[in-house]
């Protein structure tokens, strides 16, 4: 349902607003602990914290008993720092461009992803510094050293001792798919290099690692999406929506049957509608793939209880809906794009593309309502 009409918002001249729900974000981060138990739950919150504000989300999670957090960039580990200065905080992308003073000045920990980064660290790292995960590629192919790798470093003690290492780490590929047959072929290449490092706490597990079996979840679980009420895995979800995104209505119209709407004519009225034009688009996030055609109709939106239809293509700042069958819809009304009603997910499909992408890039223009415990 669309929230009241309240202060700021509804004299707000911005085409939208996300509504963040912290305690929905706390209480996603209690439900995936609860599911690891005893494995130590972190959190990802690379990426502005998958688009809802990097500062306000890892304060939330800090206050609920996070102390462990993973971030793609110095840069967002310098914003975590500020507002968590006792957590944990790992850079997921390593030591770019010669970060390691920079990440060892705010007690950052690297995430070390080659050989080459184990080198640069060994030079750069200090007495002092607070620690460094050891990434073992187990076969997605993307960063980390390789098992055999793993093996003759570890075989080197005196500079294993020297890198502090205080995580070994994994990533899963095929996680939200139970029953790849990737995911048995990792946990044994993990296995392997986890033995050759005794004592060092592993992370293998992201959101949907965390729903398969504990075997798979090590010693720290490191979900993001999960968390931010995207889809982690399948079935139904015991996770909730974090993120509502809502634009406004500027118009309603009359359309004849028969009329075409928006760029390209590319979808017709099928009767004489009423068409509620709304004040966000692709530039706000919504992809124009997920418009409507002849062929194929517009994604669902929410408004006064009942779902609708985009109608015609997504422009840069507009869209429409057919609010044929909503005769209360009028200017100034707040339309769900997606939330409590519309999973992110639902309509990340409508545009071919996954929740992850639409949460991470939505609603720039719009403004950003914080509820909930923070
Ligand atoms: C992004 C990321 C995660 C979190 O993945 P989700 O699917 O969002 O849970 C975990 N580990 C690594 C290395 C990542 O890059």
């Amino acid at each position: 349902m669309s929230p009241p009409e309240s202060g700021a918002a509804a004299t707000s001249a911005a085409g939208g607003r996300l509504t963040i729900d912290l305690q929905a974000l706390t209480d996603n981060w209690r439900t995936v602990g609860r599911q690891v138990a005893p494995a130590t739950l972190g959190a990802v919150v690379k990426a502005d914290a998958y688009g809802i504000g990097i500062e306000p989300a890892v304060r939330a999670l800090s206050a609920a008993g996070c102390k462990t957090f993973f971030v793609a960039l110095a840069d967002e580990g310098l914003r975590a720092r500020r507002v968590a200065p006792d957590a944990a905080i790992y850079v997921l992308n390593g030591l770019i461009g010669g970060t390691a003073p920079l990440l060892i000045a705010a007690d950052l920990r690297p995430v070390l992803n080659s050989l080459l980064e184990v080198r640069d660290w060994l030079t750069a790292r200090r007495p002092h510094a607070s620690g460094a995960a050891l990434h073992i590629d187990t076969g997605m192919n993307r960063l980390g050293i390789s098992l055999e790798e793993a093996k003759a470093l570890a075989a080197r003690r005196d500079l294993v001792a020297n890198l502090g290492l205080t995580l070994l780490m994994s990533h899963l590929a095929c996680a939200d798919t139970p029953s790849h047959p990737r995911n048995a072929v990792q946990l044994a290449r993990f296995r392997e290099a986890v033995a050759a490092f005794p004592g060092i706490p592993t992370s293998f597990a992201n959101s949907a690692g965390a729903f398969l079996s504990a075997e798979y979840h090590g010693d720290l679980v490191r979900p993001g999406v999960a968390l931010f009420g995207g889809r982690w895995s399948n079935g139904s979800s015991p996770l909730r929506p974090v993120v509502t995104a809502e634009a406004r209505l500027l118009a309603v119209r009359e359309v004849p049957a028969g009329e075409p709407l928006g760029y390209g004519a590319a979808e017709t009225a099928k009767r004489r509608s009423r068409v509620g034009i709304l004040a966000a688009g692709y530039a706000d996030g919504f992809h124009r793939l997920a418009g409507g055609t002849d062929d194929r109709p517009g994604a669902r939106l929410f408004l006064h209880g009942s779902f609708a239809n985009l109608i015609g293509r997504v422009s840069m700042d507009l869209m429409a809906v057919d609010v044929t069958d909503l005769p209360q819809a009028k200017p100034g009304d707040l339309v769900e794009l997606f939330g409590p009603n519309i999973p992110v997910d639902e309509m990340a499909a409508a545009a071919g593309t996954i929740g992850y992408e639409i949460l991470t890039g939505f609603g720039r223009r719009f403004d950003r309502l914080y509820a909930g415990t923070e």
